[in-house]
């Protein structure tokens, strides 16, 4: 928390928390007046900000949050339509962040390997099983990386975790610790967050 609370900060339009930019969303106002998220922040011109939370999304659109922030009364914004773009650009970042762990080996997938990789004294972060994996092996890999204190989470199916990494359906994967282990778990959290709020 103490790193993150450095840098620009900037207020939640619905609670009026101010917290250190990177931890919460942006908004941008599009020309044809919708409310876009800008979850890079890269996006020019005038920003809105709420918290990373679907009640604090849901409060912006309900209070006319946007309107102050944006100072423009007729634009158009719906709750459900930013958290779908949210969502997407949650799982795009888990994706990119696939796609450079296993770029730079740091990913393992395949349920032998990460058993194996469990068994041994590991360097590994975190773990993402399928939600559709098989209940055997799940609980297997569940059980063998809460005994070395290893994050794990279940998300996404097979067939959207073999597609986030360009290959057939994959029930496991692992991601070796380090900055991108990191920045992943950061978004898994987010992810779940979103899911579950919902
Ligand atoms: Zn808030």
């Amino acid at each position: 928390m103490s790193v993150a609370e450095k840098g620009p900060q900037r207020t939640c339009v619905a609670c009026r928390l101010t917290k250190n930019k990177k931890e919460l969303v942006r908004y941008v106002l599009a020309p044809d007046k919708s409310v876009l998220v800008d979850y890079r922040q890269h996006l020019p011109g005038r920003g809105g900000y709420t918290c990373f939370s679907v009640t604090c999304i849901q409060d912006a659109v309900k209070r006319n949050g946007f309107q102050r922030c944006f100072k423009t009364q007729n634009l158009s914004v719906d709750a459900e339509q930013l958290l779908g773009q949210l969502t997407t650009a949650v799982d795009q970042k888990v994706v990119s962040l696939l796609g450079m762990a296993r770029k730079s080996g740091q990913l393992i997938s395949g349920s032998n390997a990460i058993i194996e990789a469990l068994r041994k004294t590991t360097t590994i972060a975190l773990v993402v099983l399928a939600a559709d994996i098989s209940a055997a092996i799940g609980r297997k890999i569940e059980l063998l990386a809460e005994r070395s204190d290893i994050y794990c989470v279940r998300l996404y199916g097979k067939q959207q975790l073999g597609q986030m990494l360009g290959k057939e359906e994959r029930s496991v994967i692992a991601v070796q610790a380090g900055k991108l282990a990191d920045s992943l778990l950061n978004e898994l959290h987010r992810h779940r967050q979103l899911v579950r709020e919902n």
